[in-house]
């Protein structure tokens, strides 16, 4: 069954399939998986909400005052802003914008919003394998264990404990018939 996706890889791609970037084929397993999968469903609703506001705020600033050259700089450097990929004076420049005009305010919100919403499913994703990964670890480190002790500290303790005795028993013993 190769052309069903795992919850983890429709995560992965969910970004896409909501922007209509992947081929017709990964399209249709993906449509066909949030068909039965109502936690991925509910995915794909959050963003493709959050996209249609997004677009709607860009056909918004057509007769928008706001949308004037400086924002339009700042959408130009807005991915690299997130992507912490500018100098300290090109940063200063995003944040006052961001401060003093509400359309690009806006945008910042939206793109940390996404952001979020993509990190938090790749961290899901990651913790599941990270589980896996420390469950194997562990299981290892118990095997290893097991292989390891050719001695047992009980069972060292329990035969010294019996010598013990039996020395005792054996002092008691002559004492009493010899
Ligand atoms: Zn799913």
């Amino acid at each position: 069954m190769q052309n069903q996706l795992t919850c983890e890889q429709v995560s992965a791609l969910l970004s896409f399939y909501v922007e209509d970037k992947l081929s017709k084929k990964l399209s249709e397993y993906i449509r066909i998986h949030l068909e039965s999968c109502p936690s991925c469903f509910e995915k794909y609703l959050k963003m493709k909400n959050m996209l249609n506001r997004f677009m709607d705020i860009q056909n918004q600033e057509i007769d928008n005052p706001y949308a004037n050259k400086q924002y339009e700089d700042f959408k130009h450097n807005l991915s690299a802003y997130i992507d912490n990929e500018l100098n300290d004076f090109e940063n200063i420049k995003i944040k006052k914008i961001a401060i003093s005009n509400p359309l690009a305010r806006q945008d910042l919100e939206n793109i940390y919003t996404f952001k979020k919403l993509l990190h938090s499913s790749f961290e899901k994703t990651k913790n599941d394998f990270k589980n896996d990964y420390s469950k194997n670890i562990i299981c290892q480190l118990r095997h290893e264990d097991i292989k390891d002790k050719t001695v047992d500290p009980f069972f060292v303790l329990v035969v010294s404990f019996f010598a013990m005795i039996t020395c005792i028993v054996a002092g008691i013993i002559s004492i009493l018939y010899f």
